[in-house]
């Protein structure tokens, strides 16, 4: 079926989108398009822009007047944030052979050295390059690369217009070779089928065969529970009923309702990372007391300024919200959770 695009108006592309309220932590988020071509079954975006039915008739929305909006507002901005691009759909999706929005954006970012992150699935990238590298010589910019599974065959099925797992390999890294802070994103992570420590020790080997600084994980979160239940009846019916239970409860994010699972899965992720040598990483945290552990144990891990080092990790690209739900509830309120954040250098910019 061919996508249909339709312009709508952009009026701000640095919006509000306070640190507190992301999940990626950092300070601003923007999506060049509204919904998105890849067409994955687990996709969050389905479940929000198209509905139950993924009636992927209804087009794709394109803000073709975003890169006018930001040279604007960055013409007026007194503090710099981070730009976080490809939250809610992918800023390298087919659209934008097209239209070019993203590259737009990231031109003008480059001028006024302002620092952004780029999640995406896509080799069209690749088409960005000696900018990026550009970008990555003068300030900070990092890609992730997201990755379900390895499996050729598989990734077909989760994520049909993606291109191969193998070639986003590839995209890891030429980024990578380019100077571009360049890492993965293993996620979701599939309990049952994709969550064996063999295959996240598979895919994490291959991220850093391939050139990636860091892997961050993340379980599978069943946001699109009817669209997802029916993929699973068609394709893994022996997984169906296990997934039923264990998601039966709407949890925030709408993560698996077992800890003894997250635990596990988490420690699984962990000890492949140290086990492949990965410098950088975050698993999925689950528990408040998970996240405080993790942090407790890693600090050091974070070269030389372990503070400075995670800080920027997390600032750009942490998978969790719950660290920052940990900080939040820990402290009260907002206020002084934000003082203490900053005290601690989570606001670098
Ligand atoms: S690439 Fe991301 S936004 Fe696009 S369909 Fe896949 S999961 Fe959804």
């Amino acid at each position: 079926m061919s996508v249909k695009y339709e312009k709508i108006t952009c009026k701000s592309v640095l919006g509000k989108f306070g640190v507190l309220r992301t999940r990626f932590w950092t300070s601003y988020s923007f999506d060049p398009y509204e919904k998105c071509e890849l067409n994955c079954v687990y996709c969050n975006m389905c479940a929000k822009g198209y509905g139950e039915s993924q009636n992927h008739s209804v087009p794709v929305n394109v803000k073709l007047d975003a890169p006018q909006a930001l040279a604007g507002e960055l013409a007026w901005l007194k503090r710099k944030g981070v730009l976080r691009m490809g939250v809610w759909s992918d800023p390298y999706q087919p659209a934008e052979k097209k239209f070019r929005i993203t590259k737009q954006i990231l031109e003008i970012l480059e001028e006024h050295e302002f620092p952004f992150a780029i999640g995406t699935k896509s080799d069209l990238i690749l088409r960005d390059l000696d900018l990026l590298s550009e970008a990555s010589r003068k300030f900070h910019c990092v890609v992730a690369l997201s990755f379900s599974t390895l499996d050729e065959k598989l990734g077909k099925l989760l994520e049909p217009n993606a291109p191969s797992p193998k070639r986003r390999l590839e995209v890891v890294r030429r980024l990578s070779e380019a100077g571009i802070t360049t890492g993965i994103w293993l996620a979701p992570i599939f309990p049952y089928w994709t969550d064996s420590e063999e295959e996240i020790g598979r895919t994490v080997e291959a991220a850093i065969e391939n050139g990636a600084n860091f892997v961050l994980g993340a379980v599978y979160d069943n946001r699109n529970p009817i669209l997802f239940k029916k993929f699973l009846e068609e394709h893994f019916t022996q997984f169906a009923q296990e997934y039923e239970r264990m998601y039966a409860k709407d949890r925030p994010c709408h993560y698996p309702d077992d800890e003894f699972y997250l635990h596990g899965l988490a420690k699984k992720f962990i000890s492949q990372c140290q086990k492949k040598g990965v410098e950088r990483f975050l698993p999925h945290f689950s528990t408040r007391k998970q996240a405080w552990l993790f942090y407790v144990r890693n600090f050091s891990k974070f070269e030389g300024s372990p503070f400075v080092g995670l800080t920027q990790l997390l600032n750009y690209l942490s998978p969790s919200q719950e660290i920052l739900q940990t900080v939040r509830i820990r402290l009260g309120n907002h206020g002084t959770s934000k003082a203490f954040l900053k005290a601690f250098g989570y606001f670098p910019h």
